[in-house]
């Protein structure tokens, strides 16, 4: 089932890439947090090779276990995990954290990969759905954090925008949550990364400009 999920989500991404632009290019991010290593393994022999997991225990289990992927930390950091997350990352060399999600904590990862002499790509996550049960930044902070960060941390290269699509039905008010990351991604220009669409809103988001796709439970669902 997995290999023939993987198939049709991407020819599925494909297709819709080539609709948004021509040379329009979209990757997808096998989000593996619901599922174990032996499912996860079965999609790597299927060629997929990366994976997202959004608790950092669970993404040093698994990135132990298959360093040859690339790897992403998609969930919010508590500060108690910084270490943690950075050990990991000098062990495998983490892709991306996509889930950058406040000043405090950009000035605490930039103060320990100075001191390690290291550098983590990133993504600032947008809080564009402006929900009380995501963090990231509000849609008018975010130039600003923008400025700060890659004035002040070094040792971090912003890439993108991340943003989870609004939690509603309405597809008016998930493709708002879209547009306005979108507009803020276009504003500070030079980005290469954005990050948008999981399961369930994935073809919306490529439709507003997308570029790495996170989705898990149409992958690996039965
Ligand atoms: C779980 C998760 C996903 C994938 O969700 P699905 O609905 O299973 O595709 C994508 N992004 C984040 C940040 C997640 O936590």
């Amino acid at each position: 089932m997995i290999k023939e999920n993987l198939k049709n989500i991407t020819l599925n991404i494909e297709k819709l890439a080539k609709a948004y632009a021509s040379n329009h290019k979209v990757e997808l991010l096998a989000v593996s947090k619901y599922t174990d290593m032996d499912s996860i393994k079965e999609a790597f022999a299927c060629g997929q090779v990366r994976f997202g997991e959004n608790k950092i225990q669970d993404l040093r289990l698994k990135a132990l276990k298959l360093p040859s992927a690339k790897w992403h930390m998609i969930g919010h950091l508590q500060t108690n995990k910084i270490n943690a997350m950075l050990e990991l990352h000098s062990e495998v060399g983490l892709e991306l954290f996509e889930s950058l999600d406040s000043l405090k904590l950009a000035r605490l990862l930039q103060k320990h990969l100075e001191s390690k002499n290291e550098t983590l790509n990133c993504l600032l996550q947008v809080n564009s759905a402006k929900e009380e049960s995501k963090s990231g930044f509000l849609e008018e902070e975010l130039l600003e954090a923008y400025e700060l960060i890659t004035r002040e941390c070094k040792n971090l290269n912003v890439l993108g925008l991340m943003c989870i699509g609004a939690h509603v039905s309405d597809t008016s008010v998930i493709e708002k949550s879209f547009k306005i990351t979108k507009d803020l991604f276009d504003k500070i220009g030079g980005l290469s990364v954005l990050s948008m669409g999981m399961s369930s809103d994935y073809e919306l988001a490529i439709a507003n400009g997308s570029s790495l796709v996170r989705i898990g439970s149409a992958i690996f669902k039965n």
